[in-house]
């Protein structure tokens, strides 16, 4: 049959953030009033300066041609200072992306030949189960578990897996669960990697949004340049997911090749983004401060609000989520289906990240302290009468 899906495409789950939109269309369509607490762009604008130098660069005809792939030498050095200023370490190179999502799946294709063995955490954003499957792997899941602040228990890799693995994906602070990791963590996961040959795809996304301590780069231990690469993305931390902008720095034959592999699926960033993403590096930190604060106001209501419910959670470190077990382990799909269609209250089934999320559910930071509030209320009239 003429454009029938491929076998590898059939082998990956519908993207649970799109049906989850459509969902949200129809309940809007039906006249709910919708609360959005599912997806993660952050709701706060962008860095002023920031948008006025975009709005300024493409208000330039001459900006609209290719770019260069490396990005412009200004994009590099506001990357390298950003680094330097945050985490005391300058990275020798810099792989611009159009957005994170895209790199963090390219990677297993530059990295890994069919067959390959990966250890991905779990609970975790959905893409690097659907990006590894897709690129034919084996996936060794590492579970991260609430007894254990959802860090990562290396000792529960058997030693074959460790062996034959090519990357370990980590993600702190974490989506879904909002946690933290120590740097003695980290120390002990860069001298796992050295021992066992394998590289560590650190994914920080939510860099700079933590509430409880100083923000960590893996790149800032002592060896980890030799054993991890480290992403970032102006989406979360700056405001800015609809400019898809994001970069990786780290292992230099890892960043070759996904320099490489990034050749042949994007040509350069846009001029005038690339010069916005800039000025917000140079000169957002105490604007980004300003969005921690926000989010830290938000956590101490939603913190208080589920106290009231006498429902237990953990209360996030960092980036914008609480995770909520659901009493009795209940089915957190039908749980987030029901409060959409019947309360208009978005939330997303913690199942989406993986079978060790099942019985949870996320919650997203990412609206006003009183639509929070609303949906809280509304969050707890339905827990009422469906005893969950
Ligand atoms: N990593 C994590 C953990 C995320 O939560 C997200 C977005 N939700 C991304 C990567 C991708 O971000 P982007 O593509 O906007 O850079």
């Amino acid at each position: 049959m003429a454009g029938k899906p491929s076998r590898r495409l059939d082998a990956v789950e519908p993207y649970i953030f799109a049906e989850i939109a459509a969902r949200r269309t129809a309940a809007a369509a039906r006249g709910l009033e919708i609360i959005d607490l599912g997806r993660g762009g952050p709701d706060y604008p962008p860095h002023l300066e920031a948008m006025e130098e975009l709005a300024v660069e493409a208000a330039d005809p001459a900006n609209y041609g290719y770019t260069s792939y490396a990005g412009s030498p200004d994009f590099q050095r506001a990357v390298a200072d950003w680094y330097e200023r945050h985490f005391a370490v300058r990275p020798a190179g810099t792989v611009p992306l159009s957005g994170s999502k895209g790199g963090l799946s390219r990677v297993f294709m530059a990295l890994c030949d069919p067959g390959d063995t990966v250890i991905l955490p779990e609970p975790a954003f959905p893409s690097y189960r659907s990006a590894a499957v897709l690129a034919g792997l084996e996936i060794h899941p590492l579970v991260l578990r609430p007894q254990n602040g959802w860090r990562p228990l290396l000792t529960e890799i058997p030693d074959d897996v460790a062996e034959r693995a090519r990357l370990l994906y980590l993600n702190y602070p974490t989506n879904p669960t909002g946690a933290t990791v120590e740097r003695g963590d980290l120390e002990g996961v860069v001298a796992w990697a050295a021992e066992h040959d394998v590289l560590i795809v650190y994914d920080n996304a939510y860099n700079l949004l933590v509430f409880d301590g100083p923000p960590l780069s893996i790149l800032s231990l002592p060896g980890a340049a030799e054993v991890a690469l480290e992403f970032h993305t102006l989406s979360k931390a700056y405001g800015m997911a609809g400019l898809r902008a994001a970069y990786a720095c780290g292992q230099s034959t890892a960043l070759d090749a996904l320099r490489k592999i990034e050749l042949y699926h994007q040509a350069g960033l846009f001029g005038p983004a690339l010069d916005a993403c800039s000025v917000a590096l140079d000169q957002g930190d105490d604007y980004v401060a300003g969005n921690v604060e926000i989010l830290r106001r938000r956590r101490e209501l939603v913190s208080g609000r589920l106290d009231a419910m006498g429902w237990e959670h953990t209360s996030p470190g960092g980036a914008a989520y609480f995770f909520l077990r659901l009493d009795g382990d209940g089915d957190d799909s039908a749980f987030c289906r029901e409060l959409l269609d019947t309360r208009g209250v978005v939330l997303t089934p913690g199942s989406a990240f993986g079978a060790a999320g099942a019985g949870w559910v996320r919650l997203a930071l990412t609206r006003p302290a009183a639509e929070l509030e609303t949906a809280l209320e509304r969050i707890a009239r339905f827990r009422d009468e469906h005893g969950a």
